[in-house]
């Protein structure tokens, strides 16, 4: 049975992991409000990733003898004033995720719950990933600035990014 401590910390995770999937998924509406499909499709892959990242959380409760309890998202921004923000406020926002992850793991670590080591680790790993690609976007945007032809260039490359589900039975990345 898992830790109450542990199972509350996750269960709020949960939310957080599917608050970044809406947010994410808010920043594709406006990249394809302004036409940039490529950077939309970028974001909707990231969405798609997010809501795995909540399942492996809520089987891992599941899987430990506990109850999921869904918590209110809130509603995500939809207005940015450029694609250069939409990243930054991106990498920002995995940062903050990063913070959480280290705080699940404090907390497990303190409640002995060696059962969710594993799990935690590869969180861990994956936020190095995911400050690593939000904030290199971030910077090419930065670089670019108001390039019309470099943003039109940077759309292209970011709309070959695909979802792949993985397969039945893993949770995935
Ligand atoms: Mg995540």
């Amino acid at each position: 049975m898992i830790n109450q401590k542990v199972r509350d910390i996750m269960n709020e995770q949960i939310k957080w992991e599917l608050y970044s999937s809406y947010l994410y998924l808010a920043m594709a509406a406006y990249f394809d409000s302004q036409g940039l499909d490529g950077m939309g499709q970028w974001m909707r892959s990231q969405a798609q990733e997010e809501v795995l990242h909540a399942m492996k959380f809520f089987n891992h409760i599941k899987d430990r003898d506990g109850r999921v309890e869904l918590l209110a998202i809130d509603q995500p921004p939809s207005e940015w004033s450029s694609p250069a923000e939409v990243f930054q406020v991106a990498y920002e926002h995995e940062q903050k995720v990063t913070g959480m992850v280290n705080n699940i793991m404090k907390i497990a670590q303190e409640e002995n719950d060696y059962g969710a080591m594993p799990m935690l680790h590869w969180f861990v790993d994956e936020q190095i990933e995911e400050e690593a690609s939000t904030s290199k976007v971030a910077q090419e945007l930065k670089r670019i600035g108001d390039s019309g032809d470099g943003i039109i260039m940077l759309d292209r490359e970011l709309g070959t990014r695909t979802f792949t589900l993985p397969p039945v039975g893993g949770e995935g990345a």
